[in-house]
């Protein structure tokens, strides 16, 4: 009797919720579920750097290369390049923005970078033509303006993480706060020039990329569009400027990997922090962000930025040695891992290919399997209490969280 009871009360229940949350249970169930677990890594802001950077970057892909996944392929680092520098010498001399090429004026990093295509270690994806605005920053220059004076000071390289947070986006000019987004047109000859320069460099397309401080907007989404990118990486929202005090401004607050923008393209979403400079993350907090997206069934997407790696010999072993142990953590306790690179995410969502194709050196591999339905419904309930804090409530106070939970522990 107490069994019948407790069906029927559940039923009327679940009755409810599905009146009051239709379209959220419609929305959740028809994401991606993966059966194999795409591991991800997602390193922004390669490019022109000091020779050592060569060095610390062979150092980051020796690791790499022996984490294998279950289909033997190697961690492979997507890295999200910088193509050019201002030129500050020539802007002085000339009054208008002039670059430094990665592959023509850094030629150090610029092989280092071909050998980890090669080796199936690295895959390059578009960050940005440069990791500043350039008209802004050549203005800047003429008026000699105090916050380009350790750039302006610089012979070789300089870095441009040292400049003002606001004068690093790409798709703004953040001289003045609020940012202004540029305009249509600059934004089409800008990326038309990038993704000219990427191809030249790399000898294929970026199909993906990951606008500089996350600042992008419509007009920027429509000018990948016509270069043909189908996927954009993001941290799970888009900033379209800053406002007068340097806050971000979201729009939209919220994106969930595989949602599909007004263009076609493909959102990815990075989940797991590994940016252990900052202090803030641990190859032990990074597994248990790992192991949270492996219960919902989507990608683990590990950012990691360059900085971690550029900075003190010391950090940058640290760095490394706790992706090695991150890495080795993924493979030893989540079963059908499969180290991908996230153009290539981006074209299996897209249904583009079967298999997974590099097309940077045209290895391949065999294509992802989707979670059956069962697997499905587990990770679909696991998204349900990651993300709402009112139906997880609710799942405790009805007593609905144990047949929930038993379906997720056995679907596991
Ligand atoms: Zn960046």
């Amino acid at each position: 009797m107490a069994v019948l009871f407790f069906l029927g009360f559940w039923l009327t229940c679940l009755a409810g919720l599905w009146l009051w949350k239709k379209s959220l249970f419609i929305a959740t169930w028809r994401e991606p579920y993966f059966a194999d677990t795409p591991v991800l890594i997602e390193s922004d802001d390669w490019g022109p750097g000091g020779d050592f950077h060569a060095e610390r970057l062979t150092q980051l892909l020796d690791m790499l290369v022996l984490h294998k996944d279950s289909v033997n392929r190697s961690a492979v680092l997507t890295a999200d390049m910088v193509l050019a520098v201002p030129d500050v010498a020539k802007i002085e001399a000339t009054g208008q923005y002039h670059r430094r090429l990665l592959d023509k004026d850094f030629p150090v990093i610029y092989q280092v970078l071909q050998q980890g295509i090669q080796q199936d270690t690295l895959v390059p994806q578009l960050h940005g033509m440069e990791h500043l605005n350039g008209k802004a920053f050549a203005d800047l220059c003429q008026q000699q303006d105090p916050r380009l004076t350790t750039a302006r000071a610089s012979l070789d390289w300089w870095d441009w993480e040292k400049l003002d947070s606001p004068l690093q986006g790409h798709y703004v000019d953040g001289r003045n706060l609020p940012t202004q987004a540029i305009s249509a047109a600059d934004a089409n000859s800008l990326v038309a020039d990038a993704m000219n320069c990427f191809t030249r460099m790399f000898g294929y397309p970026s199909l993906s990329t990951v606008a500089p401080c996350y600042l992008w907007n419509d007009e920027i989404e429509q000018s990948w569009q016509r270069q043909n990118i189908i996927a954009i990486q993001t941290a799970g929202y888009r900033c379209t400027g800053r406002d007068e005090t340097g806050h971000y401004f979201q729009d939209p607050p919220l994106i969930r990997a595989g949602n599909i923008n007004r263009f076609a393209q493909v959102y990815l979403v990075r989940n797991v922090m590994y940016e252990p400079v900052d202090g803030k993350n641990t190859p032990t907090s990074a597994f248990a962000e790992a192991e949270i997206a492996y219960r919902q069934a989507l990608p683990v997407s590990i950012s990691t930025h360059r900085y971690n790696y550029t900075r003190s010999q010391e950090e940058c072993q640290q760095a490394i040695a706790g992706l090695d142990q991150l890495l080795g953590q993924i493979r030893a306790k989540l079963p059908n891992i499969r180290f991908l690179a996230s153009p290539e995410l981006g074209e299996f969502l897209q249904n583009k290919t079967d298999n997974i194709v590099n097309r940077f050196n045209q290895r391949q591999w065999p294509k992802l399997e989707l979670a059956a339905t069962y697997r499905k419904t587990g990770a679909f309930l696991y998204r349900l209490y990651y993300r709402h804090r009112k139906l997880a409530l609710i799942g405790y106070c009805t007593g609905l969280i144990i047949p929930a939970w038993l379906i997720c522990k056995t679907s596991l």
